[in-house]
């Protein structure tokens, strides 16, 4: 008797060596929140098993989204490790894949078994030449590649193998603050982030009138399609019209936009501190924009204490856009809803911002009563992730 498993193998989490047992937990609880309550996980020896309860390819298309896993593999499983119940087995298997070149892979993790790797894939590989058609051994590049594993209890026979996405088990390293608009850099410094096993939550400032519902909801969309990798998303949305009509009102207009960035990182650093996040994570892109030179980013950047990563910064436009496209935010992000960063636009913004000059102006607004507010009424919307038929081949 066969039984159809699903087990993963963890890619770059195997250099783990004396800490692999806590990023594998992780992966196993996060794991468990995306399947179904029925389908069963079982760990042994180093090996992480599934057991889906119902559908294999729900199952099989859930996982390919879950960081940590660097390749799901479908195997057949036999309680029966006798050299006879081997062979009828492979031989069963075969019966329906249409190929002409093969190779044997044996890994035999009980040293114990009666006979070892290379005599089994000599006895294997004879027996499928014996016991089929015109069939041939390409060491080299065969079209099947038949997998023999033998193990303490089982025997496991597999050829079939999906792509994981790779990195490390979402929330292995903490938390961070994404802030997140509705452009197409922030949605993949995200993805980014979660790739390196940061946990995400997300900020986002509006600012109604000036910028719509439309525009908000594109937002939600983006963090809900982030929340396909890390599980569920708390999305904090701070009104910052008040903020952003004192700055308009009372400032240089070639300061606009890096004053405004400067409140928004004050802000973000507050709202990490808060929901205890250790880094913010940003879409900023080295000389994309104004507020993107060393210079701004250093101005900018100096009104906080905590790190922030800006997982695109060395990345061109384009690069970035073909990721968008492969995480399937891209086409959210190019619906064409303002941001709150476009309409205050100035039309010469400074490129090479003085922290003195930033100092001076910022008097001419009451901003800390206009932060303490803006937190005070903040929104918190809880996404969940719900089942998603996008997933991406990224690695
Ligand atoms: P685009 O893809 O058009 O460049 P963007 O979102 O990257 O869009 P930028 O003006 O380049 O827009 O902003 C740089 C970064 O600042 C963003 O990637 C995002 O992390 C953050 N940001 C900008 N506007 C907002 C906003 N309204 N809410 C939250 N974060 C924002
Ligand atoms: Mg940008």
């Amino acid at each position: 008797m066969l039984e159809k498993v699903i087990f993963l193998k963890y890619g770059e989490l195997s250099t783990k060596k004396n800490n692999i047992n806590f990023f594998l937990k992780q992966l196993e609880s996060n794991i468990k929140f995306i399947l179904d309550s029925e389908d069963i996980i079982l760990y042994d020896c180093g090996r992480m098993f599934i057991y889906p309860k119902n559908d294999f390819q729900s199952t099989l298309r859930k996982l390919q989204n879950v960081f940590g896993i660097h390749e799901i593999n479908i195997a057949y499983k036999s309680l029966d490790r006798s050299l006879d119940a081997l062979e009828d087995n492979v031989i069963n298997l075969l019966k329906d894949r249409e190929f002409t070149t093969f190779k044997v892979e044996v890994k035999r993790s009980d040293k114990n078994y009666e006979y070892d790797s290379m005599n089994l894939r000599k006895i294997i590989g004879s027996y499928i030449l014996k016991h089929t058609n015109n069939k041939k051994v390409d060491v080299n590049n065969p079209e099947i590649i038949v997998n023999i594993e033998i193990r303490k209890k089982e025997v496991l026979i597999y050829f079939d193998k999906v792509k994981g996405i790779g990195g490390y088990p979402v929330s292995s390293l903490g938390k961070g603050l994404l802030m997140l608009s509705g452009g197409i850099d922030s949605p993949v410094a995200g993805y980014l982030a979660m790739k390196r096993g940061i946990k995400i939550e997300a900020i986002y400032f509006e600012s109604p009138p000036h910028t719509s519902q439309n525009a908000k909801d594109k937002v939600v969309e983006l963090a809900r399609l982030l929340s396909i990798y890390n599980n569920d998303i708390k999305l904090h949305v701070i009104n910052f019209t008040n903020i952003q009509e004192a700055i308009y009102k009372n400032i240089p207009h070639d300061y606009l936009i890096t004053i405004m960035r400067r409140m928004m990182y004050r802000i973000s650093a507050i709202v990490a501190a808060k929901v205890n996040a250790k880094v913010l994570i940003n879409g900023e892109s080295i000389g994309q924009v104004a507020s993107q030179t060393l210079t701004s980013m250093k101005v900018i950047n100096e009104v906080v204490k905590i790190p922030v990563i800006r997982p695109v910064a060395c990345f061109d436009k384009l690069e970035i856009i073909n990721l968008a496209k492969k995480i399937g935010t891209y086409e959210t992000s190019i619906l064409p809803y303002e941001d709150c960063c476009t309409i205050f636009v100035p039309k010469h913004p400074v490129i090479n911002p003085l922290r003195e000059k930033c100092l001076e102006y910022e008097k001419l607004i009451n901003y800390e009563d206009l932060i303490y507010e803006s937190i005070k009424n903040k929104e918190v919307i809880h996404i969940k992730n719900e089942e998603s038929n996008t997933y991406s081949d990224y690695l």
